[in-house]
């Protein structure tokens, strides 16, 4: 596995690799876990007409956290993320500086990611995906990959990044991939900031996603989409938990969904629930 730290070396490579390789990208913060590591081994699961080379890049981008102290604290483990990504066979890593990744003449586009940004994470966390867009757009400017691999994890981030990439940018590539939710036996979410719980955070944080599972089964005979967004809300109430929002919506357009015609693309359910001062961030698809 080859590591980068430079945007100059990086491009010769995979200008050198693109005649005879497909190039996937997986675009992280560090910090890795399995989660982060089944996006390599779905990567190399690509069917493409040429051998898949994937490419990580490991960049805690200071654009998209709003509070300096977040920054601070994201916990920064390269080595480890290194021989993490060795054992799923990542070809190539880029971890570049700041000044790689914004360069006094790189001038990023303005996007208007209109109604997509309104809510959850976007009215949470103002200039998120902003800086988000700005990372993506910037990375996938120099990777220019075949294949972008993304977790539904963060969902609100792969409807707007599709939407940067398709219709903001009107490109034809790269193919978004989204891996489904690597969980920790108890279902907690895989999530670099886990580590930061308490032992007690840690096992109350479990009844994050069971609660969702639950959800998920009562959706199945709901008649409305507000009643399983009401159940997972009084089912929080009642862990005492600390809930930034729980929201029930469209999956492509991720509108507000109170009836199952709300969500002509199907629905899915978003929650971020606050444990030791962490916010932890989950969702499942209702069917
Ligand atoms: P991060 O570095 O944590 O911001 O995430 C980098 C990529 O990994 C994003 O596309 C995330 O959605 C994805 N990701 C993070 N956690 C998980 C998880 N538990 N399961 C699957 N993908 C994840």
């Amino acid at each position: 596995m080859q590591i980068f730290h430079t945007v100059a070396d990086l491009s010769q490579y995979l200008d050198s690799m693109r005649a005879t390789h497909h190039i996937a990208f997986v675009p992280t913060m560090g910090a890795l876990h399995d989660g982060h590591l089944e996006l390599v081994r779905i990567a190399h699961q690509q069917n493409a007409s040429k051998p898949v080379l994937v490419v990580c890049s490991i960049f805690v981008n200071p654009t998209q956290f709003g509070d300096p102290k977040d920054l601070e604290k994201y916990p920064r483990t390269l080595d480890s993320d290194c021989a993490q990504l060795r054992t799923v066979g990542c070809d190539a890593v880029f971890a570049p500086s700041v000044q790689e990744v914004y360069p006094a003449d790189w001038q990023t586009p303005k996007f208007d990611f209109g109604h997509l940004v309104k809510s959850m994470e976007g009215a949470s966390r103002p200039g998120h995906f902003a800086g988000v867009g700005q990372v993506v757009h910037r990375l996938l400017c120099i990777v220019a990959p075949d294949f972008l691999l993304l977790g539904q994890k963060d969902f609100q981030q792969v409807a707007v990044i599709k939407h940067m990439v398709y219709t903001l940018l009107g490109w034809k590539k790269p193919k978004i991939v989204v891996a489904p939710i690597v969980r920790e036996p108890d279902g907690l979410a895989m999530s670099s900031r886990n580590v930061r719980l308490s032992p007690t955070g840690r096992a109350a944080a479990a009844g994050i996603s069971q609660t969702l599972f639950q959800a998920q089964k009562l959706a199945e005979t709901a008649e409305t989409l507000a009643e399983v967004g009401e159940f997972v809300r009084q089912n929080y109430d009642k862990l005492n938990f600390d809930v930034d929002y729980v929201e029930v919506i469209d999956r492509d357009s991720l509108q507000p969904a109170a009836e199952w015609a709300d969500a002509p693309s199907g629905a899915a359910i978003c929650v971020v629930v606050r444990i030791d001062g962490v916010r932890l961030l989950d969702n499942v698809l209702l069917e």
